[in-house]
């Protein structure tokens, strides 16, 4: 059976409490709709003990935000469950489900993006464009391990995330980070900023930057896109035409990555969920049903790709949550402003390489433990990050 707290129960929890009341109805949930068991942190270091073969292959990892903050009652809920048919039937049995991940900084897009890459909780103003203060994972990856700029790759939404790729750092920073590739800003600059084709592709509903300031960073330009992707200009707008949402332009480009490039560090932002701030709840659905079927659309390029399959570890995780219905001064789904605990308390899948399957674990985990893990599996140090390695999976 599964517990489920009533609205008025949950809404007596503050803090804490609350928390760790959504993270075991998680549990329980993902227990009984997916037949996740229990894991042991005890056994810590144990996936190669269980049987699993050690991965001789070099080791990859593709990290997927699960786009702009979905809440339990649309997702991992039993009246949510229907949205996510894809990580539900497909991709939870066969992950590491952490059902209590916090995120204990700011909650705003960018700069919570910009935390999980940095592994340290950012204070830069979400609604600028700026790097990183603290070295990201990219910069970690590509010094310590010598890997050239083309290893390690970003794809994400275009507003205010031109400068995810490389930080401030003066240890790293210029010239040691990813490149990033925004879609809807190649989109932009092939149509001039016309093309009425494109609307739908092109809207920022959500989060509007203040200094939409040009580009800089690593990003890559428009006739870069030939040389990297060995895609003309045309068939990208031409490919553009036929996806229904910025998130199927990023994963097309995704796909053209991982066939050209085969990058062994691969980073991709989800935003479509995002549109729940313009208070349309279906469309809000819509995008969550969408980026499900885009995640298991992707595990599957991983596993069917020679290069990829049995070397790689897929991360996927939402920046945040959003608004309870009961929190008092928020707007339940729409936005994520009252910094509440069902805003706060989200959770991580991880599958592949080095992942003891259908094991789920409900201790308290951090957003900011991400990058210190990916970088025990790689064989890079994070030294600035101030996360931990998540012991179940290195
Ligand atoms: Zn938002």
């Amino acid at each position: 059976m599964i517990r489920i707290p009533s609205k008025r129960n949950l809404a007596e929890l503050t803090g804490d409490r609350l928390a760790r009341q959504l993270s075991l109805t998680r549990r329980d949930f993902l227990r009984d709709a997916a037949g996740l068991a229990m894991g042991s942190t005890v056994l810590g270091t144990a996936p190669y003990l269980l049987g699993q073969a050690p991965v001789r292959k070099k080791r990859k990892v593709v990290v997927v935000t699960f786009g702009g903050g979905a809440r339990d009652q649309e997702t991992f809920a039993p009246e949510g469950q229907e949205n996510i048919p894809h990580l539900l039937s497909e991709l939870a049995p066969q992950s590491s489900f952490y059902t209590h991940m916090m995120n204990q900084g700011i909650l705003g897009h960018y700069v919570a993006t910009a935390s999980l890459a940095t592994g340290v909780y950012e204070t830069l103003n979400n609604f600028s464009v700026t790097p990183p203060e603290h070295p990201t994972v990219f910069e970690y990856f590509r010094k310590d391990l010598k890997r050239p700029a083309s290893n390690t790759w970003v794809v994400a939404p275009s507003n205010g995330f031109n400068r995810i790729g490389e930080s401030n750092s003066r240890l790293y920073g210029p010239g040691m980070g990813a490149g990033v590739i925004l879609p809807k800003h190649l989109l932009k600059a092939a149509t001039a900023g016309g093309g009425s084709d494109y609307g739908h592709l092109l809207r920022d509903n959500y989060e509007t930057l203040v200094d939409a300031a040009p580009a800089g960073g690593s990003e890559v330009e428009l006739e870069q896109l030939d040389r990297i992707l060995k895609l003309s200009v045309d068939d990208f707008m031409a490919h553009a035409r036929t996806v229904s949402s910025p998130d199927e332009l990023s994963m097309y480009i995704v796909k053209r990555l991982m066939k050209e490039e085969s990058p062994d560090l691969l980073w991709v932002t989800m935003h479509d969920i995002d549109v729940a701030h313009s208070g349309a709840y279906s469309l809000y659905v819509d995008a969550i049903r969408r980026t499900d079927r885009l995640c298991a659309d992707l595990w599957r390029t991983i596993q069917s790709d020679p290069g990829y399959a049995g070397n790689t570890t897929l991360f996927v995780l939402p920046d945040f949550g959003r608004d309870s219905d009961t929190d008092a001064g928020g707007n339940g789904f729409q936005h994520h402003r009252t910094g509440g605990a069902a805003s706060r308390t989200t959770w991580m899948m991880a599958l592949g390489a080095g992942v003891r399957e259908g094991t789920v674990y409900d201790r308290p985990v951090q957003s900011i433990d991400l990058v210190p893990t990916i970088g025990a599996i790689m064989g890079f140090s994070a030294k600035l990050s101030q996360g931990r390695p998540l012991s179940e999976l290195t």
